[in-house]
């Protein structure tokens, strides 16, 4: 058995599918167990399926249903952190912080996986990262899990440079697609991008490499 114990903090489902699903079966088919946390459910999201299947008022629970569909075909255990959608950037960070801390020290995490504060293109998933990284450097140093972030942004690698953890996911690509497509209320801009064969689109194929940059902390 491996020492490795993951646990994945992205504030909305399907964060885990579009940016970390081929590292998490990764570590799924090397016997890692791995956990989402899982900050919002995501029910203020735009997209309402298409053909349109929900509203606003029952869109948070198809999406958790989807985020449990998925978390079947990865394999994955999922734990809801309760916050609003759209709101954590507004949540007190320490609060979210100790409350990450409680959660990551529960479950023994020694990898996570996080969004990349500043570089992640949306408020929910920069405020949720930057209270991974309070969270954990508040830990005893010997006993700090690595933080691998996720960088989202065009400007990422010219800020950064070139992430450290580079993982050619296409042995994983079924099941990839397959956790994408649970999320079945926000994946039709995805579905058409596949189904598209004309257009060997560049978004597409940056969905098989998955890129993180470990935290280091001071
Ligand atoms: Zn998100």
């Amino acid at each position: 058995m491996s020492k490795e114990r993951v646990v994945v903090i992205f504030p909305h489902p399907d964060d885990e599918s579009f940016g970390a699903s081929g590292t998490i079966s990764k570590f799924r088919d090397e016997g890692v167990p791995v956990t989402y946390l899982c900050g919002t459910l995501g029910e203020m999201g735009r997209n309402m399926g298409n053909p349109v299947f929900a509203n606003r008022e029952t869109l948070s629970s198809f999406r958790k249903k989807e985020l449990a569909e998925a978390a079947k075909q990865l394999d994955i255990d999922v734990e809801m952190l309760g916050y609003r959608d759209k709101t954590l950037e507004f949540e007190p960070r320490k609060q979210v912080a100790e409350h990450l801390k409680e959660r990551i020290e529960a479950l023994g995490a020694t990898i996570i996986i996080t969004h990349y504060p500043g570089y992640a293109v949306h408020p929910d998933h920069d405020a949720l990262g930057a209270a991974v990284i309070d969270a954990v450097e508040d830990m005893p140093e010997e006993n700090r899990p690595q933080v691998w972030m996720h960088a989202i942004s065009n400007q990422s690698e010219q800020d950064l440079g070139k992430p450290d953890i580079v993982a050619d996911v296409r042995p994983y690509w079924e099941r990839k697609l397959a956790a994408i497509k649970a999320h079945l209320s926000q994946a039709d801009g995805m579905m058409s991008l596949i189904e598209d064969h004309d257009q060997a689109s560049e978004q597409l194929e940056r969905l098989k490499t998955e890129r993180f940059y470990t935290y280091k902390f001071q």
